[in-house]
């Protein structure tokens, strides 16, 4: 696709999706598309190489999350991977302040030299365990809101993540499947780790030829300190979730 023609194509999705995109926001997100799919030939980046769905699964979700992340918040992207929805994020939204965590070195580099080279200032990523950087006294308790999108079931997620969060902050963990299970299953995990659940927001992406895709946001608020022993050694948390 040629760059005006993304740009149109682009602007059309995130009008489908009640969300704005401007001609500039559409320019950053195609030099982004270019050097992932670049990129993805030599590193295993992303399995989504069709540019239109490029543009709704990975652009379009990823802004959907910023309706519920306030002005200046400070935010940690849980499991990044290739940039999702930090890249995307940040584009749209260089008010916030946004870390990138992830365990695989490679894509925390990728991540890292592209928003260099997209002059990305409010992106600051680091290669490591969740579970670790959450007990590390400057990350833990230190965000106002933590993402993670297709990183773990609820009931780990929530023990991964909730450290990050300052009490009066929140978790968005964004699911493409039903949510319901996950909910009921992490319900303990999430109250154990200070959580509480505020809401879930069942939304659909959808497609100029009407079709839609199931996305939830499970928005879980921080309302009490996370006791010290959480989250544990990642052993434990695989061998019996909370
Ligand atoms: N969020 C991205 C997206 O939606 O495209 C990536 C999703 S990918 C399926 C999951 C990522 O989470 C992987 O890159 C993996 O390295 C990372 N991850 C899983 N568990 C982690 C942990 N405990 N700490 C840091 N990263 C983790």
């Amino acid at each position: 696709m040629e760059r005006s023609e993304f740009v149109l194509e682009c602007q059309k999705a995130f009008d489908m999706n009640e969300m704005y995109c401007s001609e500039e926001q559409a320019f950053w997100l195609h030099a982004l598309m270019v050097r992932m799919l670049e990129v993805n030939k030599t590193m295993n980046l992303t399995a989504i190489t069709d540019e239109k769905m490029i543009i709704l699964r990975h652009f379009v979700d990823s802004v959907t999350v910023s309706r519920y992340l306030p002005e200046n918040s400070r935010l940690i992207d849980v499991g990044c991977g290739a940039g999702f929805p930090t890249l995307p994020l940040a584009i749209f939204r260089p008010d916030l302040r946004i870390t990138a965590l992830d365990g695989t070195a490679k894509r925390i580099r990728y991540v890292e030299e592209t928003a260099r080279l997209l002059s990305l200032a409010n992106v600051t990523a680091i290669a490591g365990r969740a579970e670790e950087y959450a007990q590390d006294p400057n990350y833990r308790e230190r965000f106002d809101a933590v993402t993670a999108r297709a990183v773990a079931a609820l009931p780990m997620l929530s023990e991964l993540c909730l450290g990050f969060a300052r009490v009066g902050g929140k978790m968005i963990a964004m699911k493409a499947q039903q949510a319901s299970d996950e909910i009921s299953l992490a319900k303990n995990a999430i109250s154990l780790c200070g959580g509480e659940l505020k809401e879930v927001v069942s939304c659909s992406l959808k497609q100029s030829d009407g079709e839609e895709e199931q996305r939830n946001l499970i928005i879980v608020q921080k309302i009490t300190n996370t006791p010290k022993k959480y989250p544990r050694h990642f052993s434990q948390i695989s061998k019996k979730t909370l």
